[in-house]
């Protein structure tokens, strides 16, 4: 299928109309061309403004995992660097500083063995940084076959099935085979046996996620790096690990401190995380980390200038926004451990309430508890014949609630489920009135003659 694009849902086909009370000459603008000559801004602006409308309240958005509220204080400073280039680290060395004081933060958050000298950088978000760290883990992988005196191999990227598309992504645009460990029963993420199971001298490594975005449930990343210990042993085998911390590697450093499941671990090759989801930041910014320059073959690195000398990059991207960056200092300097802490345990008590409450209703089962990141996933019970998950979901969207329904990967696509994203700004309060409405379409869904809606095509959500 080519890439392209539907006209937008049904909306008019044909030009712009702009109201009378514009003041604007009878003209044509159309809307799929550039139009011929100017609007007023105020003009444009409205038109544009008026149209966005349609969008779905970002703060009632229980689906995705990024940021949707912020500080008025960092708007501003957002607002104040939308013209910084982060390539530019030349030009706006300063905004170049901020990016390594986070990368530096970062690595002692997330126990780099040598925090003075980290290696990493800033992304567009996890999907820029799985690519990154699956580059670094395919040349890793190849150098050590060539150095071996072995042939090239196909190589292969172990991972559960319920990984983020992005790593799908990866596996595809750079020959790489995804071997994806399917869930089976109630396991609904990789396990440490299945992973060692499905590793061969081809596998460039392995991804454990924290946590998954099917139902907020960390990844085994420990008991994974012990089952890989023991296959080195047994084998010779050295596969390492790439933690997808997409959102957990801002979760777990703050709430579960105890937790080892980064550099701490040594086989943990390296880590991503989405600054844009519990980073708190707008999207989009990512980051990557590697363990220490070894983990990163000095092949894959180019070189920009920088105040009269030269400084490495490693990015898909070469322009890139700097505000994002900006904003995450921003975060880390306003907020401390101790508010990035508080700001996140506060939504993991509304989510672990909210998936309590749900619980009690009657129909719905817990898939997870909202108790590892604040997301919790839950079905329509067995016995609730009468509507799906998906009428549920439509029936939020009426109140404006955004609470996606999806079904679960292999083998485990029987299973549909609603999941729930608890994020900076969604209070207590809030998860009320979402439990009031939720309460109140209960008698019209159990009226039902039978289910409404189903799965279908393209209604799965992966972020
Ligand atoms: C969101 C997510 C990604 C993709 O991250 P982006 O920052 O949206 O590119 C990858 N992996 C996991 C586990 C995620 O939750």
């Amino acid at each position: 299928m080519a890439l392209t694009h539907p006209r937008a849902h049904g909306r008019p086909a044909g030009d712009l109309a702009a109201a009378p009370l514009f003041g604007l000459e009878p003209r044509r603008i159309p809307r799929h061309e550039i139009p011929a000559g100017e609007l007023p801004p105020d003009v444009a602006y409205q038109i544009i403004h008026d149209e966005l409308m349609l969008d779905g309240n970002a703060r009632l958005n229980l689906a995705t995992f990024v940021s949707t509220w912020a500080e008025p204080h960092a708007d501003r400073l957002m607002a104040e660097c939308a013209d910084k280039n982060m390539i530019d680290k030349d030009e706006y060395p300063s905004t170049a500083e901020l990016e390594a004081r986070c990368v530096s933060m970062l690595a002692h958050l997330w126990h780099a063995p040598d925090p003075a000298s980290p290696v990493g950088c800033s992304t567009t978000g996890s999907s820029e940084a799985a690519m990154l760290g699956g580059l670094a883990l395919k040349r890793r992988w190849q150098r050590a076959r060539a150095a071996a005196g072995r042939a090239p191999g196909a190589p292969n990227l172990v991972m559960g099935a319920n990984v983020q598309v992005c790593w799908e992504k990866f596996a595809n645009y750079w020959d790489v085979e995804p071997r994806l460990v399917p869930l089976e029963g109630d396991r609904f993420h990789l396990s440490a046996a299945e992973a060692a199971r499905a590793c061969d001298e081809n596998t460039i490594g392995v991804v454990a996620v924290l946590g998954s975005t099917f139902d907020g449930s960390y990844e085994p990343v420990a008991d994974i790096c012990a089952a890989l210990d023991r296959l080195q042993e047994a084998t010779g085998l050295d596969v390492p690990v790439h933690v997808d911390g997409a959102s957990g590697a801002f979760v777990a450093p703050f709430l579960d401190p105890g937790l080892a499941w980064d550099f701490r671990l040594p086989r943990v090759a390296s880590i991503n995380a989405s600054g844009h989801k519990y980073g708190l930041v707008y999207p989009g910014v990512g980051w990557i980390l590697w363990r220490d320059a070894g983990a990163l073959p000095d092949d894959l690195i180019f070189w920009v200038s920088y105040l009269g000398d030269t400084m490495p990059t490693f990015a898909l991207n070469f322009s890139r926004p700097g505000a994002q960056v900006v904003m995450q200092y921003y975060n880390f300097l306003r907020l401390g451990f101790e508010g990035y802490r508080s700001v996140h345990q506060y939504c993991r008590d509304v989510a672990t309430r909210l998936a309590t409450e749900i619980a009690r209703l009657g129909p719905f089962e817990l898939l997870t508890a909202g108790d590892q990141l604040p997301v919790f996933a839950f079905t329509v019970r067995g016995g609730a014949r009468n509507f799906t998950v998906f009428d549920v979901s439509a029936a939020l969207r009426e109140r404006g609630w955004l609470v996606p329904a999806y079904t679960f990967p292999a083998n485990r696509q029987d299973l549909a489920a609603l999941r729930v994203v608890v994020k900076r700004g969604f209070s207590h309060d809030m998860a009320d009135m979402l439990i009031a409405d939720l309460r109140q379409q209960l008698p019209r869904l159990r009226g039902q003659p039978g289910p409404a809606r189903h799965a279908a095509a393209g209604t799965s959500f992966h972020h």
